[in-house]
């Protein structure tokens, strides 16, 4: 038997139902905050993620997919949405508009990384990116949604930590002394640490491991760092937060995984999830719009992966419940007789379409079971209704139609049948 790839997920019903809810609340509150959808390409050029999520990453060192195609093309599934965002912005000349440019996406993102509950190789990703605003009101802007996304989910108790990680200026100064420390401590760290030491050093303070992190608690903050412009924008962020009543914790190690990240970083967790437990992470990107060819020009967003919002949202306050139901079930009973047999299952599947052409969600038994078994077969598909079509019913032009949630039997001639349901089921609303 061929088996799904690892760390891939077919999602079935009734869990594609909680996918649709929490996709239509996602484009909902994407319409509150007004930001409008942009699809790009599953795959990208691989230098498009290597110049700007950056070389000494987790994801471009370990986690991408990236293959030739047959005409010699470099190109990797994509890990992350924001630099296929800001390169479609560029070359599809949304800079040249109306700004800022307020996007969200919603899709697969693809990440080699070891599967487990809440990581998978391909995942889904909704994420949201102001282009073209510098002001921290933006930063705000895209954390009040984030927020307001888990409260929505029911999610008590999520904690919002944010960081400061500076712009390429404050970093100079920070860097030297944070070379320094680590250099001093240089034992302690893992071997992708110590390669990433004199590249990257910021890069540490991300690892994971237990030692590293132990390492990064008493680095240099970046804080005593910051130039005036970032110091005033992180001061801002903080009032700002407070005047809409978002509670925040400061971390001073937050740096975030990717490095196109300046000034505001953040990340939103929900504790009862566990080891993976951070949702949404995101943060300011002054650098990339230029990094990608355009001119100067400053982003904010965040990302929040779906499969780990629904994972916490069965364990919240406000479970998605699918609702999961068919307006009518078209029950045809066999008779004795061959040809009436034919002539109820004729009429029988007319009536169905019908239906469906009113938009009346309608299904039936194609095997023709008992009577029995196709009225267990209504209830499995929790019919509203129910519309039996038998002998009887043929003989004297009538529908049996009942109301499976009210008890109630009735009969109604088959020339009025597709009414009667339309002004039962619609009600007013057609
Ligand atoms: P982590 O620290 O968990 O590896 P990250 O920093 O790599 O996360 P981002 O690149 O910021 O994550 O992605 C934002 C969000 O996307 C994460 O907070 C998480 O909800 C989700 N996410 C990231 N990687 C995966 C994955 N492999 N499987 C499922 N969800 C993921
Ligand atoms: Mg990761």
């Amino acid at each position: 038997m061929i088996r799904a790839p690892r760390g891939t997920n077919d999602i079935l019903p009734p869990e594609s139902y909680r996918w649709i809810c929490l996709e239509a609340l996602l484009r909902r509150l994407s319409k509150v905050y007004n930001f409008e959808e942009i699809r790009t390409p599953m795959f990208e050029h691989t230098e498009l993620f290597s110049r700007t999520v950056g070389e000494t990453t987790d994801i471009v060192q370990k986690e991408m997919y990236t293959f030739q195609d047959k005409g010699g093309r470099d190109l990797t599934l994509r890990p992350e949405g924001t630099a296929p965002v800001v390169r479609a912005f560029l070359e599809r000349g949304l800079d040249g508009g109306a700004l800022p440019k307020k996007l969200f996406y919603l899709g697969p993102m693809f990440r080699y990384e070891k599967p487990q509950a809440g990581r998978y190789r391909e995942f889904m990703q909704y994420g949201v990116e102001i282009l073209g605003s510098p002001s921290a009101y933006s930063d705000v802007e895209v954390i009040h949604l984030g927020v307001r996304i888990a409260e929505e989910l029911g999610l008590l108790g999520t904690t919002l930590f944010i960081n400061t990680i500076g712009c390429p200026v404050c970093r100079k100064n920070h860097r030297e002394d944070l070379i320094k420390h680590l250099s001093r401590r240089a034992g302690e760290l893992c071997p992708d640490c110590l390669a990433r030491l004199d590249k990257n050093p910021l890069r540490v303070l991300d690892c994971k491991n237990e030692p590293c992190r132990e390492v990064a608690t008493d680095a240099p903050l970046m804080k005593e760092y910051l130039c005036s412009d970032c110091e005033q924008h992180w001061i801002t962020l903080q009032s700002i937060l407070e005047s809409v009543g978002l509670e925040y914790t400061v971390d001073p190690t937050l740096v975030r995984g990717l490095d196109y990240y300046t000034k505001t970083v953040f990340e939103l967790k929900w504790p009862p999830l566990g080891a993976q437990d951070t949702i949404i992470g995101g943060g300011r990107y002054d650098g990339l719009i230029e990094e990608l060819g355009g001119r100067p020009g400053p982003g904010v967003g965040f990302a929040m992966g779906l499969e780990r919002l629904l994972l916490a949202s069965e364990k919240g306050e406000k479970p998605i419940e699918p609702v999961m139901f068919i307006d009518c079930f078209v029950v045809m009973p066999e008779s004795e007789d061959q040809e009436v047999s034919q002539e109820i299952a004729n009429k029988g599947f007319e009536l169905l379409s019908d239906f469906r052409c009113s938009r009346l969600s309608g299904d039936f038994d194609p095997l023709r079971r008992s009577v029995r078994a196709q009225m267990k077969h209504a209830n499995r598909l929790n019919a509203k209704y129910v519309a039996i079509i038998g002998e009887e019913e043929i003989k004297q032009g009538l529908v049996t139609i009942r109301s499976m949630e009210h008890g109630w039997q009735k009969q109604v001639s088959v020339d009025r049948v597709s009414d009667f349901m339309k002004e039962e089921v619609l009600g007013g609303s057609n």
